[in-house]
């Protein structure tokens, strides 16, 4: 198997320490090939998109568990699909997280097909690929 190697995001940025730790890049095989694509392509429409923070900043406001977490991890939900590694959270440093949404929803056939769910009313931009069982996407509130 091939690994999809981000244009944009380096394995740190979306893996916590602890996993990157102990599988280095080939971590990046704990996500779907297409959730790597569709973030290279909204980096691409938008800008900037932090994710995790640990490699740059270390500390107390440091961000581990914005793209991958580890099963036992306590941040969010019990049955995240962050644990399934099927979730991405980003904060946009070039525009807003609204309008981030608003280009996911506007080119979701052409560009953002795999995409299933965007989390509504919270100040970062959730989007995962959970199995709903049709090609819509939904808008949930976490
Ligand atoms: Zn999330």
């Amino acid at each position: 198997m091939k690994i999809y190697t981000p244009l944009y995001f380096r394995p740190e940025e979306l893996l916590p320490p602890e996993v990157f730790a102990e599988l280095g890049a080939r971590g990046l095989l704990l996500f779907p090939a297409d959730l790597l694509r569709v973030a290279d392509r909204l980096r691409e429409i938008v800008g900037r998109l932090q994710c995790n923070t640990w490699y740059w900043h270390r500390g107390a406001q440091t961000q581990c568990y914005r793209g991958f977490r580890p099963y036992d991890c306590k941040i969010g939900a019990k049955r995240s699909m962050h644990k399934m590694g099927l979730a991405l959270d980003f904060l946009p440093l070039d525009t807003s997280v609204e309008d981030c949404r608003k280009v996911i929803q506007e080119q979701h056939q052409q560009d953002f097909a795999p995409i299933r769910r965007l989390e509504k009313n919270v100040s970062w931009l959730h989007l995962d690929m959970m199995p709903t069982g049709d090609q819509r996407l939904v808008l949930f509130d976490g």
